[in-house]
């Protein structure tokens, strides 16, 4: 809004001459009005020319004193002339100065009036719920979430899950090495980023004796990038050890996961695989959710869909890890002749990706809010 919607300062003034004892002290005024932006200073400059002691008056009196008597009445005039000229420039610019300041209140950027903005809630990540729903179905039958570095040296990593430094296997584990020296009181190796969860198993049956119901969730890292695979992924691996646990305790359980994840119609294959710690070991197929076994894209027609391996838990894994709890002044507390188990592993990522039918891993990953905003 322009200042120049009323009428400006200088009209007043350019009104009928004023008389020569006055006009350049109304001049002066016009010139101290439009210098002030505020309200108080304008009343300021009112009282210094236009007030009761105020430079017009004074003036006015003055020129009263000196004057001849003949002239004194158009003295007389032509200060209230000037006093009230004063007055109609005073009220032009407060006017002014109000229509600044609305139309500045007007023109605010934000609208007071408008209803408030809901805040946006944010939501878990889809990897984060399928972790959560797979320790919640593992916990139903007795398994307890246990957890371990990602930062391993190869005992835990490579050595005490029977992988020695030249064993084939760690060739299909190509992994991240770090320069640091080893841990102190560690039982020696490299520093990896782990390959898998396994180490945690190993960990966990230094800690403590039989009976163990683990699974041990978590990040993992192998030098893979493509479309399925990723150079960081996500594992759940699951280990029991106790007297006599068999591989139909280890098929039952898988069963029991199979159906409590992917519906209660399902059923399982075990398919023999090796896997250097455990002894026999299978890959686990389920049947597939998305065509009832007729063939589909998704299980390349086979009607079964692979989602995790599994076996036994090999003895020489027991016995290195009786051998370094002895080291470390422990009692064995693994021997084949007394305990046995099973293990399992599966990709957390991978799960997810059949149960959604997210056909890109790399979009898990990625944090595009477009993609993470469909799973809420
Ligand atoms: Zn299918």
């Amino acid at each position: 809004m322009s200042l120049s919607s009323n009428a400006p300062p200088s009209s007043a003034a350019d009104a009928a001459p004023l008389h020569p004892i006055y006009a350049e002290l109304v001049t002066q005024l016009a010139a101290d009005l439009s210098a002030v932006t505020s309200e108080p200073a304008l009343r300021t400059v009112h009282a210094r020319y236009l007030g009761k002691d105020g430079e017009i008056r004074k003036r006015l009196a003055e020129a009263l004193r000196a004057a001849p008597g003949p002239e004194k009445r158009t003295i007389g005039q032509a200060g209230n002339t000037a006093l009230s000229r004063g007055e109609e420039l005073f009220a032009a610019r407060l006017n002014a100065l109000h229509d600044a300041a609305r139309g500045a209140d007007l023109a605010r950027s934000v609208d007071v009036t408008l209803p408030g903005r809901r805040t946006r809630l944010g939501g878990l990540h889809l990897l984060t719920q399928v972790r959560r729903e797979l320790e919640s179905i593992f916990a139903e039958i007795g398994f307890v979430v246990a957890s371990g570095p990602q930062v391993e040296s190869e005992f835990y990593n490579f050595e005490a899950l029977a992988m020695p430094d030249d064993h084939p296997a760690r060739d299909m584990q190509d992994t991240f090495y770090l320069q640091s020296p080893p841990l102190p009181g560690s039982t020696g190796g490299r520093l990896v980023l782990r390959t898998h969860t396994s180490p945690v198993q190993i960990r966990t049956m230094l800690a403590q004796p039989p009976p163990v119901r683990i699974i041990a969730p978590g990040k993992v890292y192998r030098k893979d990038d493509d479309p399925t695979h990723s150079p960081m992924f996500n594992q759940i691996e699951g280990l029991v050890v106790d007297d006599g646990v068999s591989f139909a305790d280890l098929k039952g359980t898988l069963l029991y996961f199979a159906r409590r994840f992917f519906g209660p119609s399902v059923d399982i294959r075990l398919r023999p695989s090796f896997f250097p710690f455990t002894e026999p070991s299978a890959e686990v197929d389920v049947t597939c959710v998305f065509c009832q076994q007729k063939g589909c894209r998704l299980c390349k027609g086979t009607g079964y869909i692979e989602i995790l391996g599994c076996g036994m838990v090999d003895t020489a894994v027991f016995a290195h890890v009786d051998a370094e709890r002895q080291r470390r002044g422990l009692p064995p507390a693994y021997d084949p002749e007394n305990v046995s188990g099973f293990a399992f592993g599966m990709g957390i990522d991978r799960m997810a990706m059949l149960r959604y039918g997210v056909n890109d891993l790399r979009l898990l990953f990625a944090g595009d809010a477009r993609f993470t905003q469909m799973f809420r």
